[in-house]
């Protein structure tokens, strides 16, 4: 099955105002590469700011409370980044289940509310360093995905078309080290049978995107694994310089 390829930058804490030049470039970018979706997922503070000032191109959150509104101090809802004009959310990065101690099930729960909202979800999953080198990548992970993947009512009506899967090896981010494409193969391939266990021809459909220090030099190999369908990017999305060469490997 042919699916576009995804590539999705994630700024996490970095971004003001002042980034709003490295936008639009990444932007202008992404307009001339028409076989390829890009979007940027910003602070929550930068959204509204970037979906005014660069028009035709999808701008994301980084999190989403399951809740559409409540007495959750700090907190996002879905809602909330439709009226600033986010099209998607990241649910489940490992920095938030690893730093904001979020389950599995807090995930899915965040997953189904943005999908019911309205909102393209892009899923993380991925094994720490201590798991993989007890040989328990795969099961842990599969797992995981089994644990948070949406399903019920808000699931229904947004599953697959608005739906993608990042598998991002923890050890992997930010840290220069990537996956061997023999590695990611063998994940991607795993998780696209779960996909298609738990939402049957659909599941074909989902995207599945690796990341962990994705960059220009990886970028061409990495996309040519089978069943990788993009990337998500952290460190090499923050300027234009770095990202659009990923893109354009897409
Ligand atoms: P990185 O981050 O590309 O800087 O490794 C990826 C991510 O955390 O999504």
């Amino acid at each position: 099955m042919a699916r576009r390829k995804y590539v999705v930058g994630n700024w996490k804490m970095h971004g003001v105002s002042a980034d709003i030049l490295e936008i639009s470039g990444i932007a202008s970018a992404a307009a001339e590469s028409s076989n390829v979706d890009v979007a940027l997922c910003l602070p929550a503070t930068l959204i509204e700011r970037a979906v005014r000032s660069v028009s035709g191109f999808s701008f994301g959150g980084q999190d989403v409370h399951q809740e559409a509104k409540g007495a959750h101090t700090g907190c996002v809802s879905a809602p909330m980044l439709l009226d600033a004009g986010a099209s998607l959310t990241i649910v489940g990065h490992s920095e938030r289940r690893a730093g904001q101690c979020e389950t599995d099930q807090q995930v899915r729960a965040k997953a189904e509310s943005a999908l019911g909202a309205g909102l393209d979800v892009i899923l993380c999953i991925g094994e720490s360093l201590e798991v993989r080198e007890a040989g328990q990548a795969l099961s842990t992970v599969q797992a995981q995905l089994d644990a948070s993947l949406p399903h019920g009512e808000g699931a229904a009506a947004g599953v697959p078309a608005k739906f993608a899967i990042a598998y991002e090896p923890m050890w992997a981010i930010g840290t220069g080290k990537v996956a061997s494409t023999a590695d990611i193969r063998e994940m991607h391939s795993a998780l696209r049978e779960r996909l298609v266990a738990a939402y049957g021809d659909a599941g074909n459909e989902v995207r599945i995107l690796y990341g962990g220090s994705v960059s220009a030099s990886n970028a061409s190999e990495i996309f040519a694994v089978d069943d990788v369908d993009g990337a998500l990017v952290g460190g090499a999305s923050l300027t234009a310089e770095k990202f659009v060469p990923i893109v354009i490997a897409a």
